[in-house]
């Protein structure tokens, strides 16, 4: 059997040993290894950690943003720049042009008549970056036949005409754009390895069979090497060898909250499939209608909020009582961080995006990206977990700082124990591993993807530099 011996490697707990690899475990730790014939990593004294687990991520959203053009902040950032980036956009093969990350300070509230004026030769379907928004043009409109449409999501006008925007409607979209099956995951495989996530919670709910289907592909054939866990496998679903199936999840829009009885039907019906839920809450209506269901509904051991973007501050220790966790992403203050203190009353800021307070506090806190919509980067997101700092070099809630080594942690998780203990480089434990330039102490004091040297997934080199 093969193996990897990793030579003079620097463990998180300070320890300078040899890693045995065979197969796909970890099999022996300890100083001065003899070597069995394995292949050799010389570690030169830098650190050996368990792969990252980005818990909350959406693979074919990523896919594909990859192939369309970026249409807000930074690169664009107001209507003359997003007129020129789609003027000199490439259309896809389906001819119309996909623009992603869209925000209302680039050219405030777009409809099919305002995005018109921007861009009308060609047909455009342009995503607003919280995910949840479509706006199209007229030429896009009429290729849609949207005034024929019948899915809730289509927004109408009082005359019962399309806007063209459509909220939450990504696999009617896709349906009516024909696509052929979801995009490729070559590229986002190999930026996961790269840098250095060997795990990956998607969290896109409500997966299609056509989406699980191609994730198990992808996973078959080693275009993604990580393993992948799903929230938004439906719950009557037998997965496909590859896949595995987290809790359910449940997105509590906030550009329309649920209505309250079917919402705690949702969750009882997950609980009941042995499946706990993640529910997407970002305001804090939301938080407090989840908290509501929940109280009728009872809650499960595993259950988790995504984002958790406003947390008053006397709920936190209400979602400790209840054993709840928090799936968060700090990446989005150093993205996002200015407009939040711009649109946020100057009262929630203190509420934003919570982490230490989460975490001193008892509920369990991991780390994710939500890419696209978030930087995938899990080295920035932990730099971002410690700093918290915007674009501008503002400090966005300064008490909600993470120390970085809990930062780390935040990714060192199992997926399916998001926030839980740590995994660690330790004699039966999985190799998936990271072998990084510098000390634990380099590691933390400055996080960065440039550190990532080699990575192996299931004991197997997925990537080296
Ligand atoms: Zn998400």
């Amino acid at each position: 059997m093969s193996g990897l011996l990793f030579r003079e490697v620097t463990l998180l707990d300070g320890r300078r040993v040899d890693v045995r690899v065979r197969g796909d475990r970890v099999v022996e730790v300890g100083p001065g290894l003899d070597g069995a014939g394995e292949d050799v990593v010389p570690g030169a004294g830098g650190t050996l950690v368990p792969g990252l687990v980005d818990h909350h991520l959406h693979l074919h959203a990523m896919a594909a943003a990859e192939r369309s053009v970026a249409c807000g902040p930074p690169a664009v950032d107001g209507p003359d720049a997003l007129r020129r980036a789609l003027a000199a956009a490439r259309p896809g093969a389906d001819g119309w042009v996909r623009g992603t990350g869209y925000v209302e300070s680039v050219a405030w509230d777009l409809d099919a008549a305002g995005l018109d004026r921007l861009h009308a030769g060609r047909p455009v379907r342009l995503q607003h970056r919280s995910g949840a928004l479509w706006t199209v043009n007229s030429a896009g409109a009429a290729l849609l036949d949207l005034a024929a449409a019948t899915h809730p999501g289509v927004e109408r006008d009082a005359g019962g005409r399309p806007t063209g925007r459509l909220w939450r409607a990504d696999d009617w979209l896709r349906d009516r754009l024909g696509a052929d099956g979801p995009p490729a995951l070559d590229a986002v495989g190999r930026r996961l390895t790269a840098l250095g996530i060997t795990a990956v919670t998607d969290a896109t709910p409500d997966l299609s069979p056509a989406s699980v289907a191609a994730l198990a592909a992808a996973r078959a054939d080693g275009t993604l090497l990580p393993s992948v866990h799903l929230l938004g496998a439906p719950l009557d679903a037998d997965l496909p060898a590859g896949l595995t199936a987290g809790p359910l999840k449940i997105v509590l829009a906030d550009s329309g909250l649920p209505e309250f009885d079917p919402l705690v039907e949702r969750i009882r019906a997950a609980h009941a499939a042995g499946r706990p839920v993640a529910v997407h809450v970002v305001s804090r209506e939301a938080l407090a209608l989840l908290l509501a269901a929940l109280d009728v509904a009872g809650g499960r051991a595993g259950d988790r909020i995504e984002h958790g973007a406003l947390v008053p501050a006397d709920v936190v220790a209400d979602l400790a009582r209840r054993g709840l966790r928090v799936v968060t992403q700090p990446g989005f203050l150093a993205d996002r961080g200015d407009d939040y203190l711009r649109d946020v009353p100057a009262a929630d800021h203190d509420d934003l995006y919570r982490a230490a307070s989460l975490a001193a506090a008892g509920v369990p806190l991991a780390l994710s990206s939500d890419a696209p919509y978030g930087p995938l980067d899990p080295w920035r997101v932990i730099a971002a977990a410690v700093d918290r700092r915007t674009r501008s070099g503002a400090v966005v809630a300064p008490a909600e700082r993470l120390g970085a080594a809990a930062a780390l942690a935040g990714y060192l998780a199992p997926p399916a124990d998001p926030g839980g203990a740590p995994r660690s480089v330790a004699v039966g434990a999985g190799a998936d591993l990271v072998l990084l330039t510098g000390t634990p102490d380099d590691v933390l004091d400055a996080p960065a993807a440039e550190r990532v040297r080699l990575v192996a997934v299931a004991g197997r080199t997925a990537h080296a530099s």
